[in-house]
């Protein structure tokens, strides 16, 4: 198995690239003053951290794309964001793609600078119903799903899958961990090669992280395509190890 051309290219600078084209693709596809919805302009910027936030100054919006939050998202640990409670209370599709998990970001905090607009922002009560009236018309909106797609296509291989055990990403309730990062270690040490099926494809691997509730495996798919796999704790039993 040929794990070099990972090696080379440290998921870091894949981040710090794919930030940068996310902050274009906002750029370029949501108009300014989001077809009349917005009396001062909307720009985007990319910011190093995980922050990522609406800011309100009296000339413009502007909204920071954390790089930490791009990398999160392109290794399946999004455990720390909000969208998952959101997607349930707004009865969006609650399996999503981490493309369309980021765009979910971008979406949230636009929706930040109408809510500044239109006064539905108070102190103590942000994230409010007022607030979520304006999220979920957003999405229909032709920019948005133009940008959806932009951000589907152009979203990083690097980026992990995460295999499915018919719960989204993200979400703790259902499935609760029987196996902690020790005992999983043990059950599935660093650097073996391991084979599963996903989605009726196989797909061969070798263990490169331990996250707080999945083990990250890179590697390919029957078809000959590189991924990367996030295995929920509770699935490491379907994991079939190969000779060494
Ligand atoms: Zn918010």
């Amino acid at each position: 198995m040929n794990t070099s051309a990972f090696a080379q290219k440290p998921l870091a600078s894949v981040a710090d690239r794919f930030t940068e084209h996310l902050v274009r693709m906002a750029e370029q596809h949501i108009p300014r003053g989001l077809d009349g919805q917005l009396e001062r302009p909307l720009y985007f910027v990319r910011g190093k951290g995980q922050q990522t936030y609406h800011r309100d100054a009296p000339d413009r919006h502007r909204i920071t794309l954390g790089r930490e939050m791009v990398r999160q998202h392109l290794i399946g640990d999004v455990s720390r964001w909000l969208h998952v409670r959101e997607r349930e209370r707004l009865g969006w599709d609650r399996a999503p793609s981490m493309a369309d998990l980021v765009c979910h970001v971008i979406l949230h905090e636009t929706a930040h600078a109408i809510q500044c607009e239109q006064g539905g922002r108070q102190r103590g009560s942000v994230h409010n119903d007022a607030f979520y009236a304006i999220l979920s018309e957003l999405p229909h909106a032709r920019w948005a799903q133009a940008l959806q797609q932009a951000v589907r296509d152009h979203y990083p291989e690097e980026g992990a899958q995460t295999m499915q055990s018919g719960n989204p990403a993200g979400n703790r309730s259902a499935e609760a961990p029987a196996l902690d990062a020790v005992a999983i270690r043990r059950q599935v040490p660093p650097h073996r090669t391991y084979q599963f099926w996903h989605k009726g494809r196989r797909f061969v691997g070798t263990v490169i992280r331990y996250n707080a509730r999945t083990i990250t495996l890179v590697g390919n798919l029957d078809n000959g395509r590189r991924s990367k796999m996030r295995v929920p704790y509770s699935m490491a039993g379907r994991l079939e190890a190969l000779p060494i």
